[in-house]
């Protein structure tokens, strides 16, 4: 299981994890400003949002770091934002999630090739 495992900043480094929840920064496409606190365990896709709000289905959030304040999406793929999932002093694979509400896709990137995970 993934649930022991720290979450980073790719950008800062900074660790992301506070009381078994990754907490990040949100900003909706009206500007809305946010935080999230999400699972994690990858492929849970329950999060508590502060303040409570309803995304619209197929909108795309950013996703900010609490540290550094770098956005987190990805270069490589637009729709997702990438975190670092350090699982041993020397590993650290990608984690890759949607940044669009509503889709719940997971890619984590280990050594031994992409594990997809799908809530819906
Ligand atoms: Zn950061």
């Amino acid at each position: 299981m993934m649930t022991q495992y720290a979450f980073h900043c790719p950008s800062c480094g900074a660790h992301l994890n506070r009381n078994e929840k990754i907490v990040l920064k949100t900003r909706r496409s009206n500007g809305d400003e946010g935080e999230i606190e999400m699972s994690t365990s990858v492929g849970n896709y329950e999060y508590q949002h502060n303040p409570d709000v309803l995304f619209s289905p197929g909108e795309i959030v950013d996703f900010i770091c609490t540290s550094c304040n770098a956005e987190l999406n990805s270069k490589e793929f637009e729709n997702y934002a990438l975190l670092n999932l350090k699982v041993a002093e020397n590993i650290v694979f990608d984690v890759l999630f949607s940044r669009q509400a509503g889709v719940q896709k997971t890619y984590l990137v280990t050594e031994d090739g992409i594990e997809t995970y799908s809530g819906n």
